[in-house]
């Protein structure tokens, strides 16, 4: 069997986490936790850079960093992994579905300006595929309505818009490195901020409402509670191992890319034929190749074909439910609009096995078996 991914491992992160557990410094904030934070600031350009437990909590963080209250909407996709709105809903908040794009299955843009209501707070692309968003429209339109943008930038990392690291152009930018991504620590993920004034209150909120990061800089002489929070920082076990990560991150991508661009070679003779419809990357878009995915013409049944392709050995896997058809979407969200593209395309999308080490060989594989079942 293929498998659809395969954690990639660099040989450092058992060293790492050795030299972690000889310096017998193991809970947050440690010395692998101010390296991940100094190459996520350097590499990235963020002015502060802040590891959590998963990109979930760099978005929950980020919720209350904006004071996000009941009753505040929060436009999103309805495209996207729930905790984009979950971060959201449990501060009380409503997420306002905007559709997407039918070329990057990103946020249209275009639509966002028509969901805003005097109760929007915030705007929160999500940066699919590691393909950006365009994010000169969004934070215009944030700008001109005095939103925050928030990026899920979960699949994002290494990505750039415009030369602009994905996470680095909005107010905030969520990361993640959980073991499905391209550079990962099992679970795990970081907070960037990009505006100074914001750092203070996420260092509180972080460490369970208190100034202890303060503390321990030295600039304080006692720490005590001081707002809402809670513990979003990972131990240093977590941090060693995604050090050895980061160390091979432009590796990594480099390596992902070549697989990636295998596929878009190999499958275009498909998409000539109208078999199919490769992703589109726009000029502006240096991607990360995070996920390979196809779009299946409507005459195709795509379970049928994961079913097939299952019993060929390959593991194929289609994508998200857009939320707004979830029943907990249905129940605590609002869907602006038709959402056409959502409904239409998240039904078509097939995700194809990539990982950092699949062999050309099991991609050729793959995309012959495609061919012969899609012919
Ligand atoms: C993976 C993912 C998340 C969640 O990341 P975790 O680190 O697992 O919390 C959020 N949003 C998007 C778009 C994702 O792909």
């Amino acid at each position: 069997m293929i498998p659809f991914n395969w954690p990639y491992m660099t040989g450092k992160e058992l060293h790492y986490i050795s030299e972690a557990h000889f310096n017998g410094k193991l809970a947050g904030d440690g010395p692998f936790t101010k390296r991940c934070h100094t190459w996520l600031e350097q590499n990235t350009g963020a002015t502060k850079a802040l590891l959590t437990n998963s990109c979930t909590a760099a978005l929950e963080m980020a919720a209350l960093l904006l004071d996000i209250s009941p009753g505040d909407e929060i436009i999103m996709p309805s495209y996207t992994f729930v905790s984009t709105a979950n971060a959201f809903v449990l501060r009380g908040a409503t997420p306002v579905f905007v559709d997407i794009r039918s070329d990057t299955l990103n946020l249209d843009e275009q639509l966002i300006e028509a969901a805003i209501t005097s109760r929007t707070k915030a705007i929160v692309p999500v940066h699919y595929a590691g393909v950006a968003c365009e994010m000169d429209t969004i934070c215009n339109v944030a700008a001109r309505h005095g939103l925050s943008v928030v990026e899920d930038a979960a699949q994002g990392v290494m990505a750039k818009y415009k030369g602009r690291p994905l996470g680095s152009i909005g107010n905030m930018g969520a990361y993640s490195f959980h073991e499905t991504k391209n550079i990962i620590s099992g679970e795990g993920g970081a907070l960037l901020l990009n505006q100074p004034e914001l750092i203070l209150r996420a260092e509180i909120i972080r460490e369970k409402g208190t100034n202890r990061s303060q503390f321990f800089r030295g600039e304080i002489d006692k720490y005590t509670w001081h707002e809402h929070g809670s513990s979003f920082l990972p131990g240093e076990l977590i941090s060693a191992f995604l050090w050895a990560q980061l160390e091979q991150a432009e590796a990594i991508t480099e390596a992902r890319m070549r697989s990636w661009q295998l596929y878009h070679n190999l499958l275009e003779p498909l998409e000539k034929k109208g078999l199919l419809r490769r992703p589109i990357i726009s000029d502006d878009c240096e991607h990360n190749a995070h996920m390979y995915y196809i779009l299946l013409p409507d005459f195709v049944d795509r379970y049928e074909l994961l079913m097939q392709l299952k019993a060929d050995g390959i593991h194929a896997v289609f994508h998200y439910v857009p939320l707004h058809l979830s029943p907990a979407g249905k129940r605590l969200g609002r869907a602006h609009g038709e959402l056409k593209n959502t409904t239409k395309l998240a039904d078509r999308l097939v995700r194809l096995p990539l990982w950092c080490g699949i062999s050309e060989q099991q991609q050729i594989h793959i995309v012959n078996v495609l061919a012969k079942l899609l012919d």
